[in-house]
Order: C-alpha cells, then structure tokens, then sequence
C-alpha cells in the first residue's frame, strides 16, 4: 500500500466524492472547497508534482488538459473557470501527487 493520500484515494483505503473515473485519471470533490466548485483531477500513475512529469506523459498531460472544459461543462461552469496546479513548497504544493484544480462558481476573486 503506497504512503501517497492520493494514490490511497485511487485504491479506494480512504474514501472520496467522485465526479469522474476513468483507466487514466480521478475526479473528486475537494475536502476543503475554495469556491462553489472546486475539484480535483488526478491521474492514475503516481507523479509527485509537475516538476517530475516526463515526455513519457505528454499523451497524460494533454488528456487531463483537454478533460478540464468537459468537467467544467458538467459542473455548469458555462462563463468559465480556473485551473491551478500548486507546484513544490514554494508553490504551497501540501500533497504530492499531482493534481489539477478546478474552480468555478460565483465569487471566485481574483
Ligand atoms: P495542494 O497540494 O496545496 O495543491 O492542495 C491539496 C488539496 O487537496 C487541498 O485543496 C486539500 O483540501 C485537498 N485534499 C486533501 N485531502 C483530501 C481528501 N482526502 N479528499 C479531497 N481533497 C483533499
Ligand atoms: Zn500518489
């Protein structure tokens, strides 16, 4: 059993609200939201933060990319939305598994 929250997440050892799942990637509601929408997009293979991500995961990339309008679309987000990727501790990065937030809804600041 890995020691990462979020790969114990994917088991499924610690529970989640699930949005979407598929063979490459997770999507579950945030534990503490920031905005009236605020999701999480994981993939499937454990990546520590942005900075390990390779050329072997340029396809995993481009498809968690290219997931966030749909996933954006289905949350009723239809003037937009914000994606943020916490990057180190520098980057207030807190787990480190990497994943995409989505945040949308009225009053989202700046
Ligand atoms: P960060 O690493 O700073 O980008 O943030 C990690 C995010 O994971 C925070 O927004 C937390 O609220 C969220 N989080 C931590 N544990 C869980 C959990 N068990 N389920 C859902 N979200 C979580
Ligand atoms: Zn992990």
């Amino acid at each position: 059993m890995s020691d990462c929250l979020f790969c114990k997440l994917i088991e499924g050892a610690i529970p989640s609200q699930q949005v979407y799942s598929d063979d490459k990637v997770l999507v579950f509601k945030d534990i503490k939201p920031k905005a009236a929408v605020h999701l999480l997009l994981i993939p499937r293979k454990h990546i520590a933060s942005l900075v390990e991500v390779t050329p072997e995961d340029d396809e995993l990339m481009a498809y968690m990319l290219r997931l966030l309008p749909t996933l954006a679309r289905q949350q009723g987000l239809d003037t937009g939305f914000r994606t943020v990727i916490n990057t180190g501790p520098g980057g207030g990065q807190i787990v480190y598994h990497l994943h995409f937030h989505l945040l949308g809804g009225p009053d989202l600041g700046d």
